[in-house]
């Protein structure tokens, strides 16, 4: 037995069969295969190199019909390397004498194949590594492709274990036969626990090295609970683990049955809990879990689950059924939040240097204005059926809000000449989720109809640590005094200003930090549908009065260890049970 410690991405615990899905092209996993499964791994590289070659002479002679002579050598080219022994020769004798599985050995060897035509003085061999990558992306997604399939076939409960998942593959697991995954890399506020959390699937991410000690078919616990993944146990361990899922779901249970209760504070005040969702029917689950509305939904899932670009017939159905899901209650409809870890680098020639610093969210949308329109255009349809206020991601500068209001404006022009329909009062507000946006939140206010603090975000922008990066995870901290003075000045400019002041991070969902939120001044908090009941406990056993005593406390700290572990002896004395799941 073996137990590999992680970040507990997603609460729960869950038993099942590992399976090993190496799925990133950019970082296929090492897998040792045992001897007996050698020539199976042959016979899988065999196939590939098979069915690659089959597309490559298509395509070739497709290309010489209608592009030429030229073209269609690009493909003579590839096809080429597909018989060349030395490369295909030591895949081959990698995958025997290193025993390992097809993709690796294929991936090794082109990328040491393009290293060294890259290396030769001749630029024209050095113009050619790049195709030896387009052939490696060719060849590796069709093994690759394979293991996919497998967890179609599955029989039992399976765990998957990968080095690293997109939010789209985690979206599109097979509900019933996938229980729990854990990947090597990735941190608690990265989209694919985003995911995870609205799936309530049991997730351990920042694992390091579990492709490398965990063995298909192996048997394994991921406890989302305490972030831990558990590999071969024995069955006092296993009876362990069957005990604590028991007592986590009837906690769960519990927790849900006063989901219903009114979300109002013992003196009187109420505060909104909303749930934020990635696709329109999770709106079911959080008013299942007592929720009040949506007060973030992420659009950009219309495209990261989509092979192509959606049109403004999608966009629109999408919003329409939110609308009717909600049926009057709030709904923040945030604008493409493409970029970074979502979507846009996998289409990209190049990818960019410092994609999280780079073309993202509202500054991708704005140097794409048929995209962009597309989605206002169908957003502003959809606000004739129902409230709707629009949110823009990732505002940096007041000239952001500005533009799009002007492209806004436009648009209202063009569908009032088309005699259709929208809301006229279309309110349009912004996240915070960058340092600058929140010192400059007294101008903004002035211009923006409300806010929502974005703290997964405004986290990693003000401590400069990457939210998905497993190796500075524990830098990763919202208690840091630096990441509350700029939330709390951003919900003292939107009171100011008298608009309203929301906060939609991950923080949002964590009982530890409820009164501390409530202090500051926030009446809204928008979370993973789950976390709703947790909270809403936390609302019901306080006080403003205690919460704001609370927040003056924590000012005068001056670092995160402190505000933690008095916001953990707070918690205790509102709501013990809490800290007991927390912990
Ligand atoms: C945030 O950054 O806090 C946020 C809610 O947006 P996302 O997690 O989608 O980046
Ligand atoms: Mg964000």
């Amino acid at each position: 037995m073996n137990a590999i410690r992680g970040i507990a991405a997603s609460p729960g615990i869950a038993i099942g069969t590992a399976v090993i899905v190496a799925e990133s092209l950019s970082q296929v996993s090492f897998r040792q295969v045992a001897p007996e499964e050698v020539a199976e791994e042959r016979t899988r590289l065999e196939a590939a190199l098979a069915e690659s070659a089959a597309e490559l002479t298509e395509l070739r002679d497709a290309s010489a019909a209608t592009m030429g002579r030229e073209a269609a050598a690009i493909f003579d080219f590839h096809l080429g390397l597909l018989r060349d022994r030395s490369l295909v020769g030591a895949i081959v004798a990698d995958i025997e004498r290193e025993q390992v599985c097809a993709e690796y050995a294929a991936s090794e060897n082109f990328v040491k194949f393009a290293d060294r035509l890259r290396a030769l003085p001749d630029p024209m061999f050095q113009e050619r590594a790049g195709d030896v990558v387009d052939l490696e992306r060719r060849v590796v997604s069709k093994l690759i492709g394979a293991s996919g399939k497998r967890l179609k076939d599955l029989g039992g409960p399976a765990v998957v274990i990968a080095h690293e998942l997109t939010p789209s593959q985690t979206a599109e697991f097979h509900r019933a036969k996938v229980v729990a995954f854990a990947t090597d890399a990735g941190g608690l506020t990265g989209h694919t626990s985003i995911i995870a959390r609205a799936l309530a699937m049991p997730a351990v991410v920042g694992c390091k090295d579990a492709t490398v000690q965990v063995e298909d078919g192996d048997l394994v616990i991921v406890d989302g609970d305490a972030g831990q993944l558990v590999v071969r146990p024995d069955e006092a361990v296993l009876a362990h683990y069957r005990a604590l899922a028991h007592r986590s779901e009837a906690r769960r249970g519990a927790l849900r049955e006063g989901a219903d209760l009114p979300s109002v504070t013992r003196d009187g005040t109420t505060v909104h809990l909303l749930g934020n969702i990635e696709f329109p029917d999770e709106i079911t689950a959080v008013l299942a879990n007592g929720g009040s509305g949506v007060g973030l939904y992420r659009t950009e899932f219309l495209y990261l689950t989509s092979p192509r670009v959606p049109t403004e017939e999608e966009h629109y159905r999408a919003y329409a059924r939110a609308v009717e899901l909600c049926a009057g209650r709030t709904l923040v409809i945030r604008t493409l939040d493409l970029g970074a870890d979502k979507y846009t680098q996998e289409h990209l020639e190049e990818p960019e240097r410092n994609p999280f610093l780079g073309l993202r969210s509202i500054r991708f949308c704005l140097q794409n204005p048929a995209l962009f329109r597309t989605q206002l255009r169908a957003l502003l349809r959809a606000s004739a059926l129902g409230p709707i206020k629009v949110m823009l991601p990732l505002v940096s500068n007041v000239m952001e809000l500005r533009q799009t209001r002007m492209m806004v404006h436009d648009l209202c022009e063009d569908l009032d000449e088309e005699g259709i329909r929208y809301d006229r009062n279309l309110q349009i507000g912004i996240m915070i989720e960058v340092p600058s946006a929140a010192l400059m939140a007294r101008t903004l206010a002035t211009e923006s109809a409300f806010f929502s603090v974005g703290t997964n975000d405004l986290i990693q922008y003000t401590l400069a640590v990457d939210r998905g990066n497993e190796r500075v995870a524990p830098l990763y901290n919202g208690a840091n005094p630096a990441v509350l003075t700029l939330i709390k000045a951003s919900v003292r400019a939107a009171a100011n200003a008298g608009i309203d002041c929301s906060l939609c991070g991950e923080l949002a969902g964590e009982p530890l930090f409820t009164c501390l939120l409530l202090g500051f001044g926030f009446r809204t908090l928008s979370m993973a549908p789950a976390q709703i009941p947790a909270v809403k406990r936390v609302v019901r056993a306080t006080t403003i009065e205690h919460c704001e005593l609370i927040a003056r406390k924590v000012g005068s700290f001056d670092s995160d260890r402190q505000v933690l572990s008095y916001l953990q002896d707070e918690l205790r004395k509102v709501d013990p049970d809490a800290v007991n799941l927390d912990g």
